[in-house]
């Protein structure tokens, strides 16, 4: 059984897929939410959300975090552009990606986030000492299976046709973790500081995430989050907006190439209902992501001590 598990939703919006057209009302920040905090009203959780920053530049976004951040949830941060090459960017335009987002998010919701991921799990060293130097007490970007090799491959499929994003796709830092990657949470120190790495929770080399559902059917997803939840110490349970989303809620007139938005959103809901019933059901606690990363702050120093 897991001692912690939390549910990340990484706001992916409709408005950064399309490209911030004019007077877009985002389902990502309407539909998504409600639904979001339906099932964590349903299973008395509280999450971990991820933003990307520029959707905030919206004042009809920024109401909607800011109502979710009255309910409990943590607000973390997903970056300013969500630039899939966030972890190999040169320096300066990596800081404002982080900083950029962080005081955006910071001036929405009253509370300076301490939580970042990666877009596209953009995992590198260069990255970490980013979050450090500005703080951050946790960072999730990290993928350590072999899987990150086919959602590579397949990010790059759905890419073909676009050059600029392609390059993107394939432009990181982070190809060895597939294999050496640590698989439990660990602190991350230098001269400045240090961060709790909560990598994504895998088992028998297998990443599970709400994903894996609609790619491997979700009889086997189930299966595989019983697996993590059973070895696994931590389980972070990354979910998307079109997790959530149906069809029907995408508004007329955005032709779209997003994934997964085929289907039914009402089948969707009672799907991620059974996910959050099992994290629920498989760790001790189930807690924000912050207050895991502290956990495993808190056990690294017991060791040191002991
Ligand atoms: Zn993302």
């Amino acid at each position: 059984m897991s001692q912690y598990a939390g549910v990340s939703l990484h706001l992916d919006s409709l408005g950064e897929a399309f490209g911030y057209p004019e007077g877009f009302r985002d389902p990502a920040y309407h539909q998504v939410l409600d639904r979001f905090q339906a099932l964590c009203d349903k299973h008395r959780i509280r999450g971990s959300v991820f933003v990307i920053g520029k959707d905030l530049e919206d004042e009809a976004n920024r109401e909607r975090l800011r109502w979710l951040a009255r309910q409990g949830h943590e607000i973390a941060n997903h970056s300013w552009s969500h630039y899939i090459n966030l972890g190999a960017m040169p320096l300066e335009e990596m800081r404002f990606e982080v900083r950029a987002s962080h005081y955006r998010i910071a001036d929405c919701v009253g509370y300076e986030p301490k939580g970042f991921v990666a877009p596209a799990w953009s995992y590198s060293e260069r990255l970490m000492r980013v979050l450090i130097s500005c703080g951050y007490e946790y960072d999730t970007s990290l993928f350590p299976t072999p899987l990150l090799y086919g959602f590579l491959f397949k990010n790059a499929l759905n890419h073909l046709n676009q050059p600029a994003k392609l390059r993107r796709v394939l432009d990181r830092k982070d190809w060895l973790e597939g294999v050496r990657g640590r698989r439990d949470p660990y602190v991350i120190e230098n001269s400045e500081g240090e961060l709790v790495m909560v990598p994504m929770p895998v088992a028998n080399g297998m990443a599970v995430w709400g994903t894996t559902g609609f790619v491997f059917g979700w009889r086997r997803h189930f299966q595989f989050m019983r697996q993590a939840l059973a070895v696994r110490t931590h389980f972070n349970y990354c979910i998307h907006p079109a997790d959530l989303l149906g069809q029907e809620d995408v508004p007329a007139g955005y032709t779209h190439s997003l994934e997964r938005l085929s289907g039914n959103w009402r089948e969707k809901m009672d799907r991620m209902s059974e996910s959050f019933a099992l994290l629920v059901e498989g760790a001790k606690s189930v807690v924000t992501l912050r207050e895991m990363a502290a956990s495993v702050q808190e056990r690294a120093l017991r060791q040191i001590a002991a």
